[in-house]
């Protein structure tokens, strides 16, 4: 598909998928890659514009991430930030050094309205800094287009070549006028014309999947999980009753959702699929016995859920293609597309079923970050609860359950967290607060009710905000809502005598309970 697009160039900076989901959100597409890919790569794709992303790196160091100068004759309209505006000054004559003042958050910057860059910026704009070392001079043939007391060249343009460069972050929402700048540049710089859109990006996929089975058969293993749902219901749509789906109920879901995803995907629900629901529950609890250590838990839990997995297909027989909820962070984690380190291989299923007999695989998100799953989901009528459903684990309660798993604790988890998520959605803060969930601690104390004493579990609530699942800070939720929360578990959850309130941030902590 010849779809416009912008190329975001990584130099490894932390912001950089944030740098492309805000550029689709002014309806462009794009898509990141490595400082290292080749310039003739680069040419080939034909992007309407490129990004260069923030970095680590002193671009005047040895060894410094660079790129080829030739980059800055393409013809392309470049833009610059930070790192990557630094690099482009350094590069092409200027004078990059470390600054007298470093400069970090917040700060008010001087802006030139008449740079096609901030037109509609207002001239004195709050932007987000994050810099050590800064541009002393900028290079032969651009001018200085904004700067900060401390900050002599805070963005500069060389209008005929197309070449900004600017040292805040505008992807950053701490940056006011920030999506102004980045939709200025593709839109009145690189003349995009927007048409990244979900419907039609929905239509153009169900079409190409229709293509490309033609005939054949499709697997797909859901969890009830956002990417899977969406994948899977994108592949009825296209292909119907050729596409058969295995939902492997572990009994490490939320209350109800096993029920939930049934009615949703099952034979009375409104897509016509082959569906499997296997109920594994007993089997995954008996593998947890005894076992104690997180790490430990998640790689059974993993494991089992292959071998229930393949055990299904095996059934089935031989498909043609095997789908997978892949999205576009995934492919950038592992390593397939920017400069970030593999964080983490995908995480999506747990590692390829090896029995599976199939001949290709099926990703239908692979191109989108998560807020875009959602829009996908929307587009496709799946019923809201099911694409605001939070993030939820793999491995499911079995990771929220400190120390040994049994039926009876993922009863009692399960109880508190469907009460704290009504009270959550009660007070209206279901869609503000990132992520919460009640998690069970190993700890037992004493208590009384009723006069009589307890002796029993004690439950933690914790609730997150967070932009990337990097770092994340306890969301401050009212107190009368976590005391009713308090009551209701108390009360209606047997096993249950003590609630706590999670306060502890990510770093140091994890945004997960285990
Ligand atoms: N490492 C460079 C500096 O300290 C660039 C920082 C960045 O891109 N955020 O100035």
């Amino acid at each position: 598909m010849n779809r416009e697009k912008i190329l975001v160039i990584d130099f490894g900076g932390q912001y950089n998928q944030l740098v492309a989901r805000r550029v689709r959100e002014c309806n462009v597409y794009c898509e990141i890659y490595s400082y290292k890919t080749d310039l003739e790569k680069i040419r080939e794709m034909k992007p309407k514009g490129i990004i260069l992303t923030g970095g680590p790196n002193s671009c005047y160091e040895e060894g410094a991430a660079a790129c080829d100068p030739a980059l800055f004759e393409l013809g392309i309209p470049i833009l610059g930030l930070c790192y990557g505006a630094q690099l482009m000054m350094h590069t092409l004559g200027g004078h990059v050094c470390i600054a007298p003042v470093r400069e970090y958050g917040k700060i008010e910057v001087t802006v030139d309205r008449s740079s096609r860059l901030f037109g509609d910026v207002s001239e004195k704009t709050i932007c987000w800094m994050s810099h050590n070392d800064y541009i002393e001079t900028a290079a032969p043939g651009f001018e200085t287009i904004a700067y900060t007391p401390d900050c002599p060249v805070a963005a500069a343009q060389w209008e005929e070549r197309q070449l900004y460069a600017i040292q805040f972050h505008p992807e950053v929402l701490h940056t006011v006028e920030g999506t102004k700048m980045l939709s200025n540049f593709v839109y009145q710089v690189c003349g995009c014309s927007g048409d990244w859109r979900m419907d039609a990006f929905v239509e153009n996929s169900i079409r190409s999947i229709r293509e490309r089975v033609g005939s054949g058969k499709a697997l797909c293993a859901l969890s009830g999980g956002v990417d899977s749902s969406v994948a899977a219901v994108m592949m009825a749509k296209a292909v119907g009753d050729q596409l058969t789906c295995v939902f492997v109920d572990h009994g490490l879901l939320r209350k109800n959702e096993g029920d939930e995803v049934e009615e949703v995907f099952g034979p009375n629900g409104p897509y016509h699929l082959n569906f499997i629901r296997v109920n594994a529950q007993e089997r995954f609890y008996e593998k947890l016995k005894g076992v104690e250590e997180p790490e430990k838990k998640r790689k059974i839990i993993g494991e089992e859920f292959i071998r229930v997995f393949e055990e299904q297909a095996k059934k089935i027989g031989a498909v043609d293609f095997l789908v997978q909820g892949t999205i576009y962070p995934d492919v950038v984690e592992s390593g397939l597309g920017g400069e970030s380190a593999v964080i983490k291989s995908h995480h999506n299923v747990g590692g390829l079923p090896d029995y599976v007999d199939f001949k290709e695989i099926i990703e239908p998100l692979r191109d989108l970050f998560k807020d875009e799953v959602r829009k996908a989901g929307l587009e496709l009528g799946i019923p809201e609860k099911l694409v605001y459903r939070q993030p939820f684990p793999g491995p499911g309660l079995g990771i929220r359950i400190v120390g040994e798993v049994t039926a009876e604790k993922v009863r009692m988890v399960q109880e508190a967290d469907a009460i704290y998520r009504e009270e959550i959605a009660k007070a209206g803060l279901d869609r503000s607060i990132g992520q919460y969930f009640a998690a069970l601690t190993n700890m037992r104390s004493v208590g009384v009710m009723g006069d009589e004493r307890t002796y029993d579990y004690a439950v933690a609530l914790r609730a997150v905000n967070t932009i990337d699942f990097m770092t994340a800070e306890t969301a401050e939720i009212p107190f009368e809502v976590l005391v009713k929360v308090m009551n209701r578990v108390i009360n209606e959850v047997k096993g249950i005598n003590r609630v706590l309130y999670d306060l502890t941030s990510k770093p140091p902590g994890t945004i997960e309970f285990e």
